[in-house]
This record gives structure tokens, C-alpha cells and sequence, in this order.
């Protein structure tokens, strides 16, 4: 069993990127955060020019041709915003910069502005083909934003990285976004340890301690972005129907999945649904494991045939 381990660090996606790997391999450090950079600068909405701002940048005027792997990243993120009871929607851009919430400018918009851009956010009006990997907004003003899916994305990419470099014990972190590859070579059970944080705590608390094995782990939760404004917190995951931050009893909900994008496209699914209607999706779904935090300060564990929690936080209760 291997007792030790190497961490490397770079802020990346406006988040902090970690990569430990047990054996120390700078070559596959510069590659693993290389093409963290690559796949960032063709997915990101907060710089002038990437791929997607292109096609942000010609809405209302013309389809715009993409690289084959961002075409069917936003394939996946169409079909995922069309699903029933879906609260996930990668045309929500115009709400997004509106708001500007985590941004320079955050605010709390007037009702007239939200119905505006709202009027921007239909999915219905995005047309794709497969064929020439092209992709079309038909209204001026609409805007595409993978900020709920790119972490994940990304995640699985340096997996198939690490792998191509004969590397099958190593731990990604992009903020949120945990992926863990093979057995722990720390842990006899070969089990890998997550900390879930606590929300809102400011010495960075853990409610628990996620154990998992060759799982992704990702959570989404009201405390990563916010703003106060009159005694109301204002979080970044959006509401499609109402243009305001989603609003239910849940602080967060960290979905374990074999893939990153899949737990980043539940974890937002989920949250949306609330613990009921999630608790029962999931019942249809044993491949997808779910941890709700609840702002009572209970925890919901559901099928948990794929991971162990521990509770460490005083603060919360498992029923
Ligand atoms: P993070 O890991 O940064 O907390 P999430 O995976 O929870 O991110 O996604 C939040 C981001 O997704 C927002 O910052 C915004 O860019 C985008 N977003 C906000 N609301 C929605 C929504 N309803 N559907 C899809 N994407 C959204
Ligand atoms: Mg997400």
C-alpha cells in the first residue's frame, strides 16, 4: 500500500484545481492541467471569445460550426433542458448576465428586466445539426452558458487523460466537481474520503465525510455563489420558469455517479425537483446516488449502496 501522496494546485475556471496522485509525475501534471486550459478556453462565457461565446455572438444571425466535442457537450445539455420537470436549461445566459451573481455588478434585477430576458430562454429556439456540428439561437439576445456542466465535463476528460498515461489511482478536484479514480491507495477498503462541506460555515466545517470508490461526487448548493440583500440571500442556480433563484428546503445536494457530467447535471436536476420528487426519481435511478442538505438541518441519504456517510457536523441530524 502507497502512504503517501502529491497534490498539485492551479486556479482554474474561477475555481481552485487539484490533482493528487500517489507517484509523482510532473509530465502528467503539465498535461492534466494543459488540456484543463484547452477545453476551458473553448467552453467559457466569462471571457470575450471562446467557442461558445461565437455562437452566443451570432444569435438571432447565423448557426455557428463547433469542434466535435463542444457540439456534443451542448447536445447533451439540449437534451437535459427538454426533459420533463427539468429545471436545467443551457439557454438561461441572458438571466445569468443579468443577475450577475458571484460578478462585479451583482444585483438584484427589477421584474420588467427578468420578464425581458426570460423571453430569451426558450431551449425550443436552439437548433442543432449533427451533420456540419453546427449551432443556431434564433433570437438576438439569446445566449448559451455550460457553466452548470462544464466542471463535470472537463472532469471526465482528465480521467480518460490520467488513464491514457497509465495513471488508476488519482483524485480531481475542480471546486465542487470530485472524481476518483480506482481504489484509495491510502485506505485498506480501498475507499477514497470526500469531505461534504458544511454550508455556509466559515472555517470550512464538514457536515460529513463521503466514502466512495471509483465515483464521481459533485455537489451544487445555494452557499458556493450568493449575495444578501435585505436579509435575502440571492443564489446562481436559476429557476427557468420564474428567472429568480431557485427556492426550496434544500442548502445542497451532492449526486454519486460514475460520471462527472452526469452527477453535475443531477446535482442541479435534483436540487430543482426538491428532496420528495428527487427522493422518487432516484428510486427509478440506482446508478444515481443522492446526499440533501436541508436548511431544517436534517440529511437525506438515498441509495446508498454506492457510497458510506459519516456524519461529523453537530449542527445536523440524520434521521
Ligand atoms: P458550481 O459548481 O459553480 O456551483 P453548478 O454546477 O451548481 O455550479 O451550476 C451553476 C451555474 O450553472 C451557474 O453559475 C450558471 O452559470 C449556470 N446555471 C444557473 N442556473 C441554471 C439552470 N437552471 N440550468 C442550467 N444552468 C444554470
Ligand atoms: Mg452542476
Amino acid at each position: 500500500m502507497l502512504n503517501s501522496s502529491h497534490e498539485y494546485t492551479q486556479v482554474l475556471m474561477g475555481t481552485t484545481v487539484s490533482l493528487t496522485l500517489y507517484e509523482p509525475n510532473e509530465t502528467v501534471v503539465h498535461r492534466v492541467f494543459h488540456t484543463i486550459k484547452l477545453l476551458e478556453d473553448k467552453l467559457t462565457v466569462n471571457r470575450r471569445h471562446s467557442e461558445v461565446m461565437s455562437i452566443n455572438a451570432a444569435a438571432g444571425k447565423h448557426p455557428v460550426i463547433v469542434s466535435r466535442a463542444v457540439f456534443s457537450l451542448i447536445e447533451q445539455a439540449y437534451k437535459v433542458s427538454l426533459m420533463p420537470n427539468s429545471c436545467f436549461n443551457f439557454a438561461i445566459g441572458p438571466l445569468v448576465k443579468l443577475w450577475k451573481i458571484g460578478f462585479q455588478g451583482q444585483q438584484v434585477p427589477s421584474p420588467q428586466q427578468i420578464h425581458d430576458q426570460l423571453l430569451l430562454t426558450d431551449p425550443n429556439e436552439i437548433e442543432l445539426d449533427p451533420k456540419t456540428c453546427a449551432v443556431f439561437l434564433k433570437k438576438k439576445g439569446m445566449e448559451i452558458d455550460l457553466g452548470a456542466i462544464a466542471k463535470g465535463y472537463i472532469a471526465d476528460v482528465v480521467k480518460v487523460v490520467l488513464q491514457q498515461n497509465n495513471i488508476h489511482q488519482a483524485i480531481i478536484n475542480l471546486g465542487g466537481n470530485v472524481l476518483t479514480l480506482g481504489k484509495s491507495p491510502l485506505d485498506k477498503n480501498g475507499n477514497w474520503q470526500i469531505g461534504l462541506k458544511e454550508p455556509f460555515s466559515l472555517n470550512n466545517e464538514l457536515v460529513g465525510i463521503i466514502q466512495v470508490n471509483d465515483k464521481s461526487v459533485v455537489t451544487s448548493g445555494i452557499y458556493e455563489r450568493y449575495f444578501t440583500l435585505n436579509n435575502h440571500r440571492y443564489h446562481h442556480i436559476f429557476d427557468p420558469s420564474t428567472g429568480y433563484p431557485l427556492d426550496n428546503e434544500l442548502e445542497s445536494v451532492t449526486v454519486i455517479s460514475d460520471t462527472s457530467l452526469e452527477g453535475d447535471i443531477f446535482s442541479t436536476i435534483l436540487y430543482g425537483l426538491g428532496v420528495k420528487k428527487a427522493g422518487n426519481y432516484l428510486i427509478e435511478h440506482p446508478n444515481l446516488s443522492a446526499i440533501f442538505v436541508l436548511k431544517n438541518k436534517t440529511i437525506e441519504l438515498v441509495n446508498t449502496d454506492n457510497f458510506a456517510f459519516q456524519l461529523v457536523s453537530q449542527q445536523y441530524v440524520l434521521p
